[in-house]
């Protein structure tokens, strides 16, 4: 049986946007690495990890960067379609697949 935490170690950052990100657990604030070249808005602070605000900021600021995520999101998603095409998470493009969800339900009785 895997564990959450094994799942997590195994698992890769879920997002290619983090590629121009850094987040601090500590803080709680995603940290733009992207070096412009006049070094505009390097070091942008956002709080929390919300990967929609940082595509935002990436759209707004970095526009040559989104592009690239843009690219890397639709190729990631052409390898996970082949590799789960029987799977509903294609329908789910927003979140990351719920570790825990799939077999939660299944078994939950209703004790009377
Ligand atoms: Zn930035």
């Amino acid at each position: 049986m895997a564990t959450l935490s094994h799942l997590l170690a195994g698992r890769k950052r879920e997002s290619y946007v983090w590629t121009f990100f850094e987040y601090s657990a500590e803080k709680d604030k995603s940290v733009c690495i992207v070096k412009n070249k006049d070094g505009e808005e390097y070091g942008k602070e956002m709080k929390g990890k919300n990967t929609s605000n940082l595509k935002t900021h990436l759209s707004r600021f970095h526009e040559g960067e989104y592009e690239r995520l843009t690219e890397e999101e639709q190729k990631l998603k052409k390898e996970k379609g082949k590799a789960a095409a029987e799977d509903w998470s294609c329908f789910k493009p927003k979140e990351p697949p719920r570790l825990s969800g799939k077999h939660a339900g299944q078994s939950e009785t209703v004790a009377v």
